[in-house]
């Protein structure tokens, strides 16, 4: 059995059969024309075949522009994107021009959460635009060395909830169980920071096996959710074993995987994938999205191939400073989401990671946020805004107070234009 991501496999993978390969159900040339995040500054440099290849017009661009001798097959072979990942800064800045405050961030050797991106995610980026938000999320910054009152290594005290390696255990019926530390692409405000990327060897089959046996001792568990790292890093092999032996066991209802890679490696999701999802069902999957513009073509495809197989979809976005803390960046976000069949599930406020004050939001603006959401967008693309109890106290929902007094047999409320209404209420009568 392969328990390694892909790229450790270090090019011993055959190249993608046409059933493994991302495009061989991608988007007809229409579907692909009509649905552009980017508007393509000159199509009629591609030939028919590239325009009609999932791949978004930007992304040829960039293509075009730094990978000219790469096959579209391999840049759609996700192996080949996790193995071509960017995680050096000569490599970063041939694609990005880096400002000095980035320079002296990559080029110092520190203990943090290692620096990497996929090509296609990098392509995102826009390389113009030095406080571009997908580059802010992607690109070290000085400010992760500050320190600030109330960061901890593990705000969510995660590591004391462990019982056997990987498993967390923290509500009654349900557990994490990280099966990976190693994510496609590295979010400098990751909640895991301390683990992912450091290659701790901790992931092992071995260590699969201890959890496996938790669970299986543990009859009150009946929703695993897979998460790490990225589970879907993990060949198709590995993920098959583990969905099957999580599937066995006979008190697991369901279960549920937690990844942010049809964002940023949208290429992993092929049928075959697909094909061994099918197998486990009940399965549940929640994304991590953080931008609007992280809906692109190759994204929407994702969604779709994962939808069709009969997956519910949910997203989980943290709110950021500079980055997506704006009730237009979120509408549009959580409408395109809706659209992809993706409903809003958590609106998270940034964990207290350390060095992440410039991550975080004042708790009132994620409020304000929903206050403005409410109403205007349907009650489906509005996700439960959440704090993550530092401590481990787990997810406790804040909400705007519509909720004005109540007495007299009548409660007051305010809708969303502010207006007032009264509603009879029979549990509290008038005394
Ligand atoms: S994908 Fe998730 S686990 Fe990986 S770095 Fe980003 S936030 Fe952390």
């Amino acid at each position: 059995m392969n328990s390694t991501a892909a790229e450790k496999d270090n090019g011993k993978i055959e190249l993608s059969e046409e059933e493994e390969s991302f495009a061989a159900l991608g988007g007809d040339e229409e579907t692909t024309l009509s649905t552009l995040s980017f508007p393509p500054s000159n199509l009629a440099n591609y030939s028919r075949k590239e325009k009609s290849s999932s791949i978004s017009p930007r992304t040829l661009q960039f293509i075009r522009m730094h990978y000219p001798a790469v096959p579209l097959d391999d840049w759609n072979d996700w192996r080949w994107q996790i193995r071509n990942s960017i995680t050096a800064i000569d490599e970063l800045r041939q694609l990005i021009p880096l400002r000095e405050d980035e320079i002296h961030v990559l080029s110092t050797e520190r203990d943090c959460l290692p620096f990497r991106i996929t090509p296609y995610h990098a392509s995102l980026v826009h390389p113009e635009d030095s406080h571009d938000p997908l580059r802010r999320i992607l690109i070290p910054d000085v400010r992760e060395f500050n320190r600030s009152a109330g960061e901890a290594e593990d705000p969510l005290n995660e590591d004391e909830m462990s019982p056997v390696p990987g498993i967390v255990h923290r509500y009654p019926d349900r557990v994490l169980f990280l099966t990976t530390d190693f994510c496609a692409s590295n979010c400098r405000y990751c909640t895991r920071s301390r683990m992912v990327g450091r290659d701790e060897h901790c992931f092992t089959p071995k260590n699969w096996e201890l959890a496996f046996d938790y669970i299986r001792s543990h009859t009150e568990i009946r929703d695993v959710l897979l998460s790490g790292g990225d589970p879907l890093t993990l060949t198709d092999e590995t993920l098959e074993y583990l969905l099957s032996k999580v599937r066995e066991i006979p008190h697991v209802e369901i279960i549920r995987i937690g990844t942010r890679i049809p964002v940023v490696l949208p290429q992993r999701i092929t049928p075959k994938l697909m094909r061994i999802f099918r197998k486990h069902h009940p399965l549940w999957m929640n994304i991590h999205f953080s931008h609007p513009r992280e809906l692109t073509q190759e994204t929407s495809i994702a969604l779709n191939r994962l939808a069709d197989t009969g997956i519910p979809l949910g997203s989980q976005t943290v709110l950021l400073k500079g980055i997506n803390d704006d009730a237009d960046i979120l509408r549009e976000l959580f409408l395109g989401l809706v659209k992809n069949r993706v409903r809003p599930y958590y609106l998270y406020q940034c964990d207290p990671i350390l060095g992440s004050e410039h991550f975080r939001t004042p708790v009132d603006t994620g409020i304000e946020i929903i206050s403005k959401l409410r109403g205007y967008n349907s009650g489906l693309a509005i996700p439960q805004y959440v704090i993550d109890a530092p401590g481990g106290g787990g997810k406790i929902p804040l909400q705007p107070d519509f909720l004005i007094d109540k007495g007299g047999g009548m409660v007051r409320l305010r809708n969303f234009k502010g207006g007032v209404s009264y509603y009879p209420d029979t549990s509290a009568p008038d005394t």
